[in-house]
């Protein structure tokens, strides 16, 4: 088995190559850790890769990870404070969020990539408001539709966002979504062309709040170099780097 420094550098090759070849910015496609299932100790070296990874290529920004439960953000998230506080990791929710949830989730998380109703985003705000923060948020698009899937109707979508930038104790950084699950790589790629222009929709329309909203938080192991070619900013990678997860 290789090294996780070896499995991040793997990917991180993939998303240079897909980016290289779509003719963009490698840099402009950030590698967020998908940590699911993984204890704290995997969650700190994968992030210490990670970092390593990224100081090689000149890049010191934060690594990003991103956890499904907050039971799972609760319990890994004192292995992550000191790296956090400074500014070294960014933690974002991108798992499907209940509102019962919302009080335990925000001390731990520096993001929230699942905002998919409205009733949500105004929970979420007016604890934001209460705290005296601004989180970063991006709205979730279930573009293919799978109702297994979590994500805004995208006929809905660039309403929906609209409304949460213009909210207090929110920041809209952009866009979300689960591709396709099929291995038709021309509906993958149209529902990642989906994404993007639902993104350009809302920041072409200049409303308030809208100006921040750039990011398309897109691909996973399987489907990476097709989101890059699409745009992603943010790919999402669990198995690539991690292995296997058991089955749930
Ligand atoms: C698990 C997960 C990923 C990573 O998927 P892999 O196929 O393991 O790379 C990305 N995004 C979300 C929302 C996930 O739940």
């Amino acid at each position: 088995m290789p090294s996780l420094h070896d499995r991040v550098l793997a990917v991180r090759t993939r998303l240079d190559d897909a980016a290289t070849a779509a003719g963009r910015d490698p840099r402009d496609v950030r590698l967020l850790l998908a940590t699911k299932t993984q204890d704290a100790t995997t969650v700190l070296d994968a992030v210490l890769a990670a970092t390593e990874v990224a100081a090689d290529r000149g890049d010191d920004g934060p690594v990003l990870v991103g956890e499904n439960r907050v039971q799972e953000l609760v319990a890994k998230a004192p292995a992550l404070t000191d790296l956090v506080t400074a500014g070294r990791v960014e933690v974002h929710m991108i798992g499907a969020l209940q509102r019962n949830k919302i009080n335990q989730m925000l001390p731990t998380v520096t993001g929230l990539a699942t905002v998919d109703r409205w009733s949500l985003a105004e929970a979420v705000a007016q604890r934001c408001v209460r705290d005296g923060r601004v989180l970063d948020v991006m709205v979730q698009v279930n573009v293919s539709g799978e109702p297994s899937k979590g994500g805004a109707d995208p006929s809905g979508a660039a309403e929906l966002a609209t409304r949460v930038a213009a909210l207090d104790g929110l920041r809209l950084v952009g866009f979300m979504t689960i591709g396709a699950n099929t291995p038709d790589e021309a509906e993958v790629r149209s529902g990642f062309a989906r994404l993007r222009e639902i993104r350009d929709e809302v920041v072409a329309s200049g409303a308030p709040g809208t100006g921040d909203a750039r990011e398309l938080s897109m691909g996973m192991s399987t489907d990476l170099e097709l989101a890059v070619a699409e745009g992603a900013t943010i790919v999402r990678v669990g198995t690539a780097i991690f292995g296997q997860r058991p089955p749930v």
